[in-house]
């Protein structure tokens, strides 16, 4: 039940614009909120509702939350980048995998880590979430799996027209194909992936793809070339369907 009474006109659009992001409504319960480069998502259940990231610039992820849901916000990070983490000093504590928190602490952000590791569940009230370990990205990325409407919410590992970012001292392609290689193995619990950057949403075919590619890059198999990223230089391997940015 929506029981949002007081903005009836958040309820009515599809499309909303709050605290200078955009909130598209994916369906009934769920919304991604638009962040510039990056979007996070919100989802409601009977009795909670879980904000999955807070953005880069956004500052209000929080109010955002409330106001579409009408209920107390919870927060769980797919991982720790900046991109990802933007209004969580909103939140006493929040979901995260502890492989994580290191890289999180480092700009000196506070709150209490409530750890999560592959396999846990979150019930949001009448909707069950699964949590997936894919690290490789950073250590401790995580995917959510929203079992019963077969969406899986998947951070960066999973993009398709993007850049996925494996340049970097907590990047590690080895541990990034085997993550693929899991998700691959439990692609019939989804239908579709929604990811934190470029298109969504994308399909689980694009698993395969994503893997066969890091496996050329390491083997060197991959056609490449040098540029220059946050004064770093960095090799990019553009295959077309994604880019993977990597060390040199
Ligand atoms: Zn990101």
């Amino acid at each position: 039940m929506d029981n949002n009474e007081k903005k009836p006109e958040v309820r009515a659009a599809d499309c909303v614009e709050l605290y200078g992001a955009q909130a598209v409504r994916m369906n009934g319960d769920t919304w991604r909120i638009e962040d510039g480069m990056v979007r996070f998502f919100l989802l409601k259940g009977t009795e909670k509702a879980l904000l999955i990231d807070t953005g880069m610039t956004v500052r209000h992820a929080k109010e955002i939350a409330e106001t579409l849901t009408g209920l107390p916000a919870l927060l769980l990070n797919t991982h720790a980048d900046g991109d990802h983490v933007g209004s969580n000093e909103q939140f006493e504590s929040f979901f995260m995998h502890p492989a994580d928190e290191a890289q999180y602490r480092k700009d000196g952000k506070t709150g209490k880590v409530i750890p999560v590791r592959d396999g846990d569940e979150i019930d949001l009230g009448g909707r069950k979430l699964k949590i997936i370990h894919l690290p490789g990205h950073t250590p401790g990325s995580i995917a959510v799996l929203d079992v019963s409407r077969r969406v899986l919410i998947s951070g960066d590992p999973i993009q398709e027209h993007g850049r996925i970012f494996m340049f970097g001292e907590h990047r590690n392609m080895e541990e990034y194909i085997r993550s693929l290689e899991k998700l691959d193995r439990v692609r019939d619990a989804f239908d579709e992936i929604w990811p934190s950057h470029a298109d969504i949403p994308v399909y689980p075919d694009c698993i395969r793809k994503l893997c066969d590619g890091a496996r050329q890059i390491l083997e060197g198999t991959a056609e490449g070339h040098e540029a220059e990223l946050f004064g770093q230089q960095i090799m990019v391997y553009d295959l077309g369907f994604t880019a993977f940015l990597c060390k040199k």
